[in-house]
């Protein structure tokens, strides 16, 4: 526990700063930061390195003190040695400095990856003269193309491969060569010089397999697997697959609708968007705006707070003497249903200038077990909604109150947590657990019960219409297979490449990549087709999410097949939330992530809930 508390005081300062730095920076918090980040970096990763920490810790595991500690304790200290050895701490002197090459060079070229994708995509440019080539497109996006434009100097108008100008154009563009262009454009990104990327790639692979190996793993994908809930390759590989067959029906359905849809017109990839969108019209006419003004922010807040009022018997309420770090910043209360405190948390909703994008949670201070019970924890949560305009409240997109449920979600494993070990309280799970508690809380805002506590016009008081709702609904399954294959088709290509690719066998890489992608694919990929070549997930960092991209649909599969318990036993069933609270929310990492999930569930998880919730039909039981 020495060794567990040395960097405690750091930890602290550094997550309030890097809060700050995130939230309400300054040019002198910043350069602060930056000038002490890098060296609080090096001591971390230089702990599992230091021969006489790693001497003493094996040393202790050997004593009966240690055989002796109670199972969470016990639990750290084989989670601690296991983090030593995979960092090299076990290995002899030149496997060691191997190792710390292959590190250095893996920083180096994943670096180099990420510069030719943005260098590539920057590179771009498509300038579109004449206005009526545009017809299709929003007015908006048209705007925006003609002050990008004016903006590099130039007459017409300018699309690039950014998102907000890719994603509009193929799905809105009438123009079908238009949409070729650019869809070729996008998937050959980093293919060729200046910026190829296709040594890089080879060499990524090269290395971690090497890395694996000098570890004593057979591949990748079981080193960075190893503490994880999947523990292994194949038990990845096997998930994905499985998922992959079960989808492929409706997935051929799903695409021979849009052909029948389509009528003549061969389908190639630049089509599918654009088709896709006409047939959602046609089928739902769902506009998401129509929603808004049933989802005021204090309402979504009310009803969020009497949900896990009612499942986990907490108490929720504003307080207004907390000290802020900026006037917006709300601060809450919650006590447990016997009045004890549980914690304090912020919540920070709307954007602003000096603050960053997007939604996320954090702890603050983790709450340690004292003789009398338990000291409270402090954490946040953060969100850049639809700020309040004019007279109207701060009306949320359905969206953006299933964000403001996630970031909640991961903030009640935080502030319920009950381990006695800070390094496994909360939410320090592992990376294909954590999503669980946060995505569960997203099922509540899809389901009726739920929507009536707190979806009101905000100035009629008038609940969802029937109607509406059930547009909603459909429109969350439409063309989920498709969704589905999608991510299967990326989970696949991270599993081969990482587990299974042989240079001798199977060839060029890119055109591997091709071949295994075209099973995935609704339509036939072009022959120059490089995605993988700007998949900065797998390629852009040391690890990022290689290995690890089937994390997203077992994640899903987790959070679908837990709330099945939630609909089988009532939405709002205190006994389901109280064994919810008491089995994942409350436990950390103090167990393995699957026997906490068996406790709760009673069995190992099941796809067939993630299925159905993806509108993909399914007949028989089967387990992830
Ligand atoms: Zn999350």
């Amino acid at each position: 526990m020495a060794f567990e508390d040395a960097t405690l005081a750091l930890e602290r300062a550094m997550t309030v700063v890097a809060h700050l730095e995130a939230v309400a920076t300054t040019p002198e918090l910043r350069a602060a930061y930056n000038a002490v980040q890098p060296k609080v970096s090096a001591l971390m990763s230089s702990i599992p390195l230091s021969p006489g920490l790693f001497q003493m810790l094996t040393g202790f595991a050997n004593t009966d003190a240690a055989r002796a500690l109670d199972a969470t304790r016990g639990r750290f200290l084989s989670k601690t040695l296991d983090w030593f050895k995979r960092e090299g701490a076990g290995l002899a002197r030149e496997d060691k400095l191997r190792l710390e090459q292959i590190n250095v060079e893996l920083t180096e070229i994943t670096t180099r990856f990420a510069q030719h994708v943005l260098d590539s995509t920057n590179a771009y440019e498509l300038i579109v003269a004449d206005a009526a080539r545009l017809a299709g497109l929003p007015e908006r996006v048209v705007q925006a193309a003609r002050a990008s434009a004016e903006q590099k100097g130039k007459a017409g108008y300018r699309f690039t491969l950014q998102a907000p100008s890719y994603v509009p154009l193929l799905t809105y563009a009438d123009d079908r060569a238009l949409r070729e262009q650019m869809y070729r454009a996008m998937n050959k990104r980093a293919s060729g010089a200046p910026h190829d990327n296709r040594e890089l790639v080879k060499k990524i692979l090269e290395l971690r397999r090497e890395k694996a190996r000098l570890l004593g793993y057979a591949d990748f994908v079981d080193l960075v697997l190893h503490d994880r809930m999947a523990h292994d390759g194949a038990r990845a590989s096997h998930f994905i697959a499985d998922l992959e067959q079960r989808t492929r029906a409706a997935f051929a359905e799903e695409n021979a609708a849009l052909q029948a849809f389509t009528g003549d017109v061969e389908l190639r990839p630049w089509d599918i968007a654009y088709y896709a969108e006409k047939q959602r019209l046609a089928l739902y006419d769902f506009d998401e705006e129509e929603l808004r003004p049933y989802f005021p922010l204090e309402s979504v807040l009310r009803g969020l707070f009497d949900i896990v009022r009612r499942l986990y018997g907490i108490h929720v309420e504003e307080v207004n003497d907390l000290p802020v770090w900026h006037a917006a910043v709300r601060g809450f209360r919650i006590k447990d249903a016997d009045g004890s405190l549980l914690g304090y948390f912020y919540a920070d909703f709307f954007p602003r200038e000096q603050k960053r994008d997007g939604a996320w949670m954090n702890a603050f201070l983790t709450g340690e077990v004292r003789a009398d019970g338990h000291a409270p924890h402090v954490g946040l949560i953060c969100a850049n909604v639809t700020p309040p305009l004019g007279e109207a409240p701060a009306l949320l997109g359905h969206r953006e109150v299933e964000t403001v449920f996630h970031e909640f979600g991961h903030l009640l494993h935080h502030m319920l947590s009950r381990v006695p070990v800070r390094s496994l309280a909360g939410t320090n799970v592992a990376w294909d657990f954590v999503e669980l508690p946060s995505q569960i809380m997203e099922n509540f805002c899809w389901e009726r019960e739920a929507l009536d506590l707190f979806a009101r016009q905000y100035k009629t008081d008038a609940a969802i219409p029937e109607a509406l709702y059930q547009k909603l609904k459909r429109a969350r399954t439409y063309r989920g297979a498709n969704d589905m294959m999608r991510q299967l088709g990326f989970a696949t290509l991270d599993l081969e490449l990482h587990r299974n690719f042989d240079p001798a066998r199977d060839g060029e890489v890119v055109a591997r990549a091709r071949e295994l992608m075209s099973r995935f694919a609704p339509a036939q990929l072009p022959p120059e087709y490089a995605m993988l070549l700007g998949f900065g997930h797998l390629f852009a960092h040391p690890v990022g999410y290689a290995g690890g991209y089937y994390s997203y649909k077992w994640a899903e599969v987790l959070d679908a097949d837990a709330f099945s318990r939630f609909s089988a036993e009532g939405v709002f069933s205190e006994r389901v939330g109280r064994a919810f609270r008491e089995h994942i929310l409350s436990r950390g990492d103090s167990r393995d992530p699957m026997e906490l999930f068996k406790e709760f569930m009673g069995r190992e998880p099941d796809l067939r809930a993630l299925l159905a919730r993806s509108g993909i039909g399914e007949a028989q039981s089967v387990s992830a």
